[in-house]
């Protein structure tokens, strides 16, 4: 039997694209899922097709900018299954542009979403996960985490900053016992790219997403990752398209 069944997940940007998929994967192979976003119809539709399945979801609207509405999460959470098994740190938006357009109030946002989201839901669940010494942490960084481009200068700096902290969480909780994956995907196609308001960059990311992978391809992994025995930690997996270069 899968290490998956029963366990309590909690799941960031649940409304669309990779998180839509792995809510699908993970209610699926028994686990108890509590779906996150800001979308509040997405995540009551997605709620009601996967019980409709026989799965165990539940839903909170959440911005993951807020601490407060992470912290509250944390407790719904709880209140609702007694416990947190995994937290996946998903939302991630990636408004990318030329550092010489200066859009201030993107740079902005991807931080507080992309860093500021993860920290917040990590700062939420750590206290839960110590105390029961047992817990697994998944922070979805890319592979941009890796490399860096043109244009990517604030999204890639978001997603070193969340494989770096990561890292630093896995190697002070190991004596907790808590495990941590960093994963990383290529091209996905997703609703991702809608957040780029450079109608050039858009063009030329949707037109590289013509060998994207499928979301559940993501889904996947992070079922792998949660999936091993819990002396196994996955600390990070990076998945592409074959045919993607860089
Ligand atoms: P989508 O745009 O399809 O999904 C993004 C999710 O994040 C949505 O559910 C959205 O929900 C949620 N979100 C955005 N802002 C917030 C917020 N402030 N509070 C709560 N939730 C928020 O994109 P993907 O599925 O592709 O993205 C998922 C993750 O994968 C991101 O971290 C992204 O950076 C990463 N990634 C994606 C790749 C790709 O090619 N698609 C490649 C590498 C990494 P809502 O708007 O309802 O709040």
């Amino acid at each position: 039997m899968l290490n998956v069944v029963g366990k309590v997940i909690i799941l960031t940007g649940a409304s669309s694209g990779i998180g839509e998929a792995t809510a699908k994967v993970l209610a699926s192979n028994g686990a108890k899922v509590v779906l996150a976003a800001r979308r509040e119809e997405r995540l009551r539709n997605l709620k009601l097709a996967l019980e409709k399945q026989g799965g165990t979801v539940e839903y909170k609207v959440t911005d993951v900018t807020s601490q407060e509405q992470m912290e509250e999460l944390a407790r719904f959470t709880i209140d609702t299954f007694g416990q947190i098994d995994v937290l996946i740190n998903n939302a991630g938006i990636m408004p990318l542009s030329f550092l010489h357009e200066k859009k201030v109030m993107e740079w902005d946002q991807m931080i507080d979403v992309n860093i500021k989201g993860v920290l917040y839901g990590i700062g939420a669940v750590l206290p839960y996960m110590r105390k029961r010494k047992q817990g697994h942490i998944i922070d979805v960084s890319s592979v941009t985490g890796h490399i860096v481009r043109k244009t990517w200068a604030v999204y890639s700096g978001t997603k070193f900053a969340v494989r770096a902290i990561t890292e630093a969480l896995r190697q002070e909780e190991a004596e907790n016992n808590i495990r941590t994956t960093i994963i990383c995907p290529g091209g996905v196609r997703t609703e991702l790219v809608n957040t780029i308001s450079n109608e050039e960059i858009k063009k030329s990311i949707n037109e590289s997403l013509q060998i994207a992978l499928p979301p559940e391809a993501i889904a996947n992994s992070i079922l792998y990752a949660i999936s091993q025995p819990e002396h196994t930690a996955v600390n990070e997996i990076i998945v592409r398209p074959t045919k993607q270069e860089l």
